[in-house]
């Protein structure tokens, strides 16, 4: 636990961790508590403070009942936006990190595609991926494999189905490196595609061409979305397209800035964002194309390197 204040910036830890925290932690005041750090807020270190920000969507109801206790004359403000609104715009070590954990995801998911024949399961690729991310980082989120009618499903997780000839395969995956995450989606076809999904295929491929050409710092992300969607609403799959175009992507794979239609706000330079399309048929499958991009001064640069003409396996 990190407490900010005027006067400095401790971290807080307990017994479990005092040997890590010599070299983890770095470039701030250490105190290791006597305590179990979940059951005691050090409340001595509030002396003079009147108004305690408190990161709401990372704090549990549980720890904040504590705080409420333990430290009742301390007036708790909620300050997660303001937390990411810092977070956002990203410096060159940061891009350099995230570039590096986008990487790792390209060779990985490179790898993965000889793997890709019919009887393996969803599972088994899952965890062939997250077995590489752990070798070389951390897993940045559940990967998603998603194959077939699974595949009209945007968030399908894995399951043990098994591929089969004909299926069309969603992977949306991403690697965490030094704290960073990257997040990419792919969809190739194992045997001969639908000729419905090959048309899919295509129009998301466009869309997503598009909302690349669109991007640059000074514009709405809501335009970026708009150069997408349009295009989709324009060939008659909009209701099939049923999220944002993407997400600021950093130390979380979601956060700031978004990229939907009702997004506030222009792009900078230093934004990392997603731009991934997607159309999904009930019962027939669908198709996603997700790269990540650095938004830089005269335009963006792609940190995404993995192909993406249609792949058939
Ligand atoms: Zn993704
Ligand atoms: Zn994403």
């Amino acid at each position: 636990m990190m407490l900010v204040s005027r006067r400095a910036a401790t971290f807080y830890t307990d017994f479990r961790y005092q040997k890590q925290i010599r070299t983890e932690v770095k470039g701030c005041r250490k105190r290791v508590l006597k305590r179990d750090l979940y059951a005691y807020f050090p409340v001595e270190d509030l002396r003079g403070i009147r108004r305690l920000g408190v990161e709401q969507d990372n704090i549990t109801v549980g720890r904040f009942r504590l705080l409420r206790r333990q430290a009742k004359r301390v007036r708790l403000v909620p300050v997660s936006d303001h937390v990411r609104r810092l977070r956002r715009t990203k410096e060159p070590t940061e891009i350099a990190l995230i570039a590096k954990a986008q990487a790792i995801t390209d060779r990985v998911f490179g790898r993965i595609l000889d793997r890709v024949r019919p009887g393996v399961s969803e599972r088994d690729l899952a965890l062939e991926l997250e077995f590489q991310f752990k070798r070389q980082g951390e897993v940045a989120f559940p990967s998603i494999v998603a194959s077939g009618p699974n595949a009209a499903k945007p968030h399908a997780g894995h399951t043990t189905r098994k591929l089969r000839r004909g299926d069309v395969i969603t992977f949306d995956i991403g690697c965490q490196y030094c704290g960073y995450c990257s997040d990419m989606t792919r969809t190739v076809f194992l045997g001969r595609p639908d000729p419905v999904l090959r048309e899919v295929y295509a129009i998301v491929h466009e869309a997503q061409h598009r909302a690349l050409a669109a991007l640059k710092p000074g514009v709405a992300a809501s335009d970026v979305d708009a150069a997408a969607r349009g295009y989709i609403r324009d060939l008659g799959y909009d209701r099939h397209f049923g999220h944002s175009l993407g997400h600021g992507v950093g130390l979380e794979v979601h956060e700031m800035p978004g990229m939907a239609s009702t997004t506030k706000g222009k792009l900078q330079p230093g934004d990392v964002v997603t731009v991934e399309p997607g159309i999904y048929l009930p019962g027939l499958g669908g198709v996603r194309i997700e790269d990540m991009v650095v938004v830089t001064k005269s335009g963006y640069r792609n940190l995404t390197r993995s192909q993406k003409r249609m792949l058939v396996l």
